[in-house]
């Protein structure tokens, strides 16, 4: 029966392996909106009435090697970097997956790797 589990724990592996093979373009990072008041003094960002802010202007917050950045993206960058940042989602959903199923292989066969019990001691290692 473990050695069935631990065939479909390799079958499950290998299925991500293939979606992984699959994905294209990524980066790291989440996109968000900003609106911002310029420096001139007469602007319709600092309009008394109906004030205006520029934007929006999209920011990509990331860490990379343990460093947190930040950096503006283009307006006509914003749908390739929503793409590519849902890729890297699916891609770090794909590797939590692979990393689940390698520890319950680990798991499972460090209990059929156990000396049997009432067979004389199984296994021993001089
Ligand atoms: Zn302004």
């Amino acid at each position: 029966m473990n050695t069935t589990t631990l065939i479909r724990l390799q079958e499950k592996i290998e299925a991500i392996k293939k979606k992984l093979m699959t994905l294209e373009d990524m980066r790291p990072g989440s996109l968000s909106k900003q609106y911002n008041v310029c420096g001139k003094p007469i602007c319709r960002c600092k309009d008394p009435v109906r004030p205006k802010k520029h934007g929006p202007y999209y920011q990509l917050s990331y860490t990379l090697d343990g460093q947190s950045r930040t950096e503006f993206v283009k307006q006509h960058q914003v749908k390739l970097v929503k793409k590519q940042i849902e890729t890297f989602r699916l891609f770090r959903k794909l590797t939590n997956q692979w990393a689940n199923l390698a520890w319950q292989m680990a798991r499972l066969r460090a209990t059929m790797d156990a000396p049997e019990k009432g067979t004389g001691g199984g296994r021993k290692k001089r």
